[in-house]
């Protein structure tokens, strides 16, 4: 069977030109092209071509696993699957990855989703718009490598035509680069044109617990994917909606992995990704004095004169300073971390050094 994109049965789950090339050196008896849906302690679950159509295998994942958590195969990855030994031979080059700062205290960084191109955060309408929220699901989304799309949720809150029209055009504001969309699951409003948005290549749906992704995956899907939780907590916090991370092709192209709501997102060596979320700082910024401006309280920062005359919103640079100061403790972070392995391995050393020394003294006496 020819891998040949066109037509392939695994197009409908994102398959194109640029994988089968990928694939191309992988290929041999037995071994297909393979998406993974999920992985689960040492096992994935693999859509494959079956003929026409698809089928779901299941592989062990030993052979690619690696120490490197940034490796860890993930859903939207495309491998080399060996049906005869059912193995994973090995991982295609990734196209993007989407990474998040573990909500743990370590700062590894844990991949989510791979091969997304379109990333879509979610927000929700039925409280009141958080700009700064958005634009760290944003910076979050440029620095995967997707191309980021806001969908503002439950439009059919908003009843008047002009309200809407505000806070739609407050969020462009805040996500220079993206298109901003006003849905609703409940009336369809805004569905076919972000369904037309994503017809081509994977998207995923970001954004907070009960922002509604699990109701637009199933407008989308037009199929029931996942269970939408009726009872949340009282204290509004809500709890996962979403338990699995499923890979959904979509009636109008395109395919949609839907992923647990990320919650309390961190940034992870994002610093490409500010800087496209706030694009237009960056422009501003090329004409301060000093090439290192740190646009605090530097003479002749373009940054700050865009500020005092209004030409930048406050708020922006606001929401700017505190992504870039916590990217930068982040960086710190690892940095220290990667210190303390250094000194807990020199103190080791000096301990080993120190029991050979005394065996040497013991055996001298
Ligand atoms: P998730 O946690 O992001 O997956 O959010 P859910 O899909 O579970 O939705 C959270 C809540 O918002 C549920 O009670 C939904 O019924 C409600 N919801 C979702 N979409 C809409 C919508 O378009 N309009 C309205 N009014 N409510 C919605
Ligand atoms: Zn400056």
């Amino acid at each position: 069977m020819s891998e040949n994109s066109s037509a392939h049965p695994l197009s409908a789950y994102g398959w194109d030109d640029g994988f089968a090339d990928g694939f191309a050196p992988l290929t041999g008896p037995g071994v297909v092209p393979g998406r993974i849906v999920r992985v689960d302690r040492g096992r994935c679950d693999l859509v494959v071509a079956d003929g026409d159509g698809v089928r779901h295998v299941m592989a062990d994942t030993a052979l690619v696993t690696t120490g490197d958590p940034l490796n860890i195969m993930c859903t939207g990855d495309w491998a080399a699957v060996d049906l005869e030994t059912g193995y994973v031979r090995a991982l295609l080059p990734r196209r993007t990855a989407f990474v998040r700062s573990t909500s743990s205290k370590r700062s590894e960084g844990q991949v989510l989703a791979a091969n997304v191109d379109h990333a879509v955060i979610a927000v929700s309408l039925a409280v009141e718009l958080n700009l700064g929220r958005v634009e760290r699901f944003l910076t979050l989304a440029w620095e995967s490598g997707a191309t980021p799309l806001v969908v503002l949720t439950k439009a059919d809150l908003v009843p008047r035509a002009d309200t809407l029209a505000h806070l739609v055009a407050d969020t462009e504001a805040a996500a220079p680069g993206a298109r901003v969309l006003a849905v609703s699951a409940e009336t369809g409003q805004g569905v076919d044109a972000l369904a037309a948005e994503l017809a081509g290549g994977t998207a995923v749906l970001l954004g907070q617990s009960g922002a509604g992704k699990s109701t637009l995956a199933n407008r989308l899907t037009g199929q029931d994917v996942q269970v939408v939780q009726a009872a949340r907590d009282r204290d509004g916090k809500g709890r996962h909606t979403t338990t699995t991370r499923n890979l959904l092709p979509l009636p109008g192209g395109g395919v949609l992995i839907d992923t647990p709501g990320l919650r309390g997102v961190g940034l992870w060596d994002a610093e490409r990704g500010v800087a496209q979320a706030f694009a237009e700082i960056e422009a501003l910024a090329a004409d301060c004095r000093f090439h290192d401006c740190g646009h605090d309280s530097e003479p002749g920062c373009a940054v700050l004169a865009a500020a005092d005359n209004g030409e930048l919103p406050q708020r922006r640079l606001d929401s700017y300073r505190k992504l870039v100061r916590e990217n930068t403790w982040m960086a710190s972070r690892s940095d220290a971390r990667l210190r303390a392995e250094i000194r807990r391995d020199w103190k080791q050393k000096q301990m080993a050094g120190r029991r050979m020394a005394e065996q040497k003294r013991g055996g001298g006496r």
